[in-house]
């Protein structure tokens, strides 16, 4: 319990800092990755969000603490994320290309020839290299 609500304040603390930081007219040295103090941020909520459910199975919280605990790292949480959707439409405003944690990326498509290795775009029925059937 205890633990939980100082975890609360601690995150709770950063998050305050944060925007401070970024809505003062300090010309902030950038940061080599925006994302990563976010998202360690958004780590440590989620922690907290886990640890309150493991308190409150062992019966250590009680329903409205639970709750109202539960409200206010799910406020912190969306907060953060609302930073993180900030500093991506910054970026993209920018046209800088955004580094998120997940690359969104999708590899083109190739079809291999189970016979002989060759691809190819598209989907043949037959290899064009070694002209044995190309099945799916
Ligand atoms: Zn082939």
């Amino acid at each position: 319990m205890t633990v939980v609500v100082l975890s609360l304040f601690l995150v709770i603390g950063v998050v305050t800092y944060t925007m401070w930081v970024r809505e003062g007219d300090l010309p902030l040295p950038a940061p080599e990755n925006p994302f990563r103090h976010l998202e360690e941020i958004k780590t440590r909520i989620y922690e907290n969000l886990r640890d309150l459910q493991f308190e409150y199975r062992l019966g250590k919280l009680s329903d409205a603490d639970y709750q109202s605990s539960k409200l206010a790292v799910q406020k912190e949480l969306g907060q953060v994320l609302g930073e993180i959707d900030a500093v991506k439409q910054k970026l993209a405003a920018e046209g800088k290309t955004v580094a998120t944690s997940v690359p969104g990326r999708k590899k083109p498509q190739t079809h291999t020839c189970p016979h002989c290795g060759a691809t190819f775009k598209e989907a043949l029925k037959f290899c064009g290299e070694c002209g044995k059937a190309m099945s799916a």
